[in-house]
């Protein structure tokens, strides 16, 4: 009889879509789709989302990616999740939804998280859970959910997040896996339990989160109605997967030991993998779990190419428009703007906090500032700085992991700013080190089945991953650039800590000032 190809699908519910993508089991690409929904930012610091536009998303994504593929539900081996971290929703006893979707996005549990991290001994739970204290997790919203809505919270029977909803609508049970739980704040990452003392803080008990299971977990039974409406079958495997960041990691093949994962897309991060979970003494990286024998440390940026949008739409408005006019693409007429500047900009550095600063600063009241402007400099200058000022700022989250896992060596990047040779130079030039870019497009979604290969049984070793991602570009340092990039260095890094009370002066006076 003809052998008939197997395939693998992975799912990522992502904050702006849901995509699922079928691979083979060797890792190529067969067929994918991608469907968005809003993000809900209707009053100051609101981002939520809708849970049933979601799942509605998830079903779609997989139906239309399973049948545009024509492949047949005999032929896909497993089904694997990757999912945003950090969402909460509240339900009640039926599963019936009491709220929306919070995202990480969210800003209004902030005044929850200053107070827990100054009075409520927030160190130490980050030190145990491994998740900063900061508005986008779960302990700070659940927090915020406690005081700011009380009659939500008394009517609350579980707190879920986007994973665990999907899952429970589709198998009735609430699940969520270990990578999940590492990025809520109440996961103990040295007992793989729910940690006593955050819920205690929430005044919650364990039962009112999800049951937790490894990453490797995996179900089958889909009603058949269900099942036959997505193209799989009631007995195709689920694995629960994990988030979205460490699935990245695998997804771009960066789970080596020193290797480093880049990412700068809208926001950025760096992230590593390490054999057992750390937190670090100065509270500036998270620590993630892949499996139980993989933990991903790092640290997330809230500024990466939105600070390139920010410059395309605000600072050089004419110039970009007038790359529309000529048919070019904005980004890529003011990337040639920067290059006619040399590395370093003669001398003008550009801290890019528009949107105050996650990793390593953990300082929501830090600001933007270009510094060391002099009359010889002019606009292409600020272009090249700020696109500088963001490498700049994810070089600063190196020290970090490397004071915790030691040296590191090789850079995968990822993510939009990787369309430009420029920025990626910059990144090898700051870095001092190799950048190499992979082919995979969906990192989050191959990681996905990787890790749903290796839960299955079907390989030993998350290495396989080597085989199937190949390389679109390499850079390497060019030594001159460096010289100047390492001479600016300690003037950049040394500027947030100067100016920390000035931060939160001027922040409060925006505040108060802001039409
Ligand atoms: P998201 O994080 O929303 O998935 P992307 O990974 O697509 O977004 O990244 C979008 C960002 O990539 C943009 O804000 C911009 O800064 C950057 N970008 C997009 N195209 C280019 C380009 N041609 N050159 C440099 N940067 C680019």
């Amino acid at each position: 009889m003809h052998h008939q190809p197997e395939y693998m699908l992975g799912v990522d519910i992502g904050t702006t879509s849901t995509k699922a993508v079928l691979f083979t089991t060797q890792g190529k690409v067969v067929a994918q789709h991608a469907v968005e929904y809003p993000l809900m930012c209707t009053s100051p610091g609101m981002a939520e989302q809708d849970p049933l536009l979601i799942y509605a998303a998830v079903l779609e994504a997989i139906r239309q990616a399973v049948s545009s593929s024509k492949a047949a539900a005999e032929q896909i081996a497993l089904v694997s999740f990757s999912a945003a971290m950090h969402s909460v929703i509240a339900v009640d006893s039926e599963g019936n939804l009491l709220s929306n979707s919070i995202t990480w996005a969210d800003n209004r549990a902030g005044e929850w998280a200053n107070r827990i991290r100054d009075k409520m001994d927030g160190r130490a739970i980050y030190l145990r859970t491994g998740t900063p204290i900061h508005p986008m997790s779960p302990l700070c919203k659940i927090m915020w959910l406690r005081h700011d809505q009380p009659d939500m919270f008394a009517r609350t029977a579980r707190f879920v997040g986007m994973k665990e909803y999907v899952f429970y609508r589709l198998f009735g049970s609430w699940l969520v896996d270990h990578s999940i739980a590492s990025a809520t704040g109440l996961f103990n990452l040295q007992q793989l339990d729910w940690d006593c003392g955050a819920l205690e803080l929430l005044g919650i008990g364990a039962n009112q989160l999800s049951q937790l299971v490894p990453t490797t977990h995996h179900l089958s039974g889909l009603e058949p109605a269900v099942a036959q409406q997505l193209g799989l079958l009631p007995t195709t495997p689920f694995v629960i997967g994990a988030n979205d960041g460490v699935l990245s990691n695998l997804g771009v093949n960066a789970i080596g030991p020193g290797q480093v994962a880049v990412t700068i897309g809208t926001s950025g991060a760096m992230r590593t993998v390490i054999d057992k979970p750390l937190t670090d003494p100065s509270g500036r990286t998270f620590c993630y779990a892949l499996t139980d024998k993989h933990w991903v440390v790092g640290g997330p940026t809230n500024n990466g190419g939105s600070i390139f949008r920010w410059v395309r739409d605000e600072l050089a408005t004419a110039e970009a428009a007038a790359a529309r006019d000529a048919g070019l693409d904005p980004y890529e007429a003011l990337t040639s703007i920067a290059e006619t500047v040399v590395a370093g900009c003669e001398g003008l550095l550009f801290h890019p906090y528009l949107a105050g600063e996650r990793a390593p600063l953990w300082n929501a009241d830090a600001r933007g500032s270009f510094f060391g402007l002099a009359m010889h400099h002019r606009k292409q200058h600020m272009i090249r700085a700020a696109l500088e000022g963001v490498i700049f700022s994810l070089y600063s989250i190196l020290p970090a992991v490397e004071d915790l896992i030691g040296p590191t060596q090789r850079m995968m990047a990822t993510g939009g700013f990787a369309r430009s040779a420029l920025w990626r130079q910059m990144m090898a030039d700051i870095f001092n080190r190799e950048v190499v870019v992979p082919e995979s497009v969906e990192s989050s979604c191959l990681g996905a089945t990787v890790l749903g290969l290796y839960a299955l049984g079907k390989i030993d070793s998350l290495e396989v991953i080597a085989d199937m991602v190949g390389a679109t570009h390499r850079h390497v340092p060019n030594p001159d650039n460096v010289a100047l990039y390492a001479r600016l260095w300690p003037i950049y890094s040394a500027i947030p800590q100067l100016l920390e009370q000035q931060y939160r002066q001027l922040s409060l006076f925006q505040r108060e000032t802001a039409a």
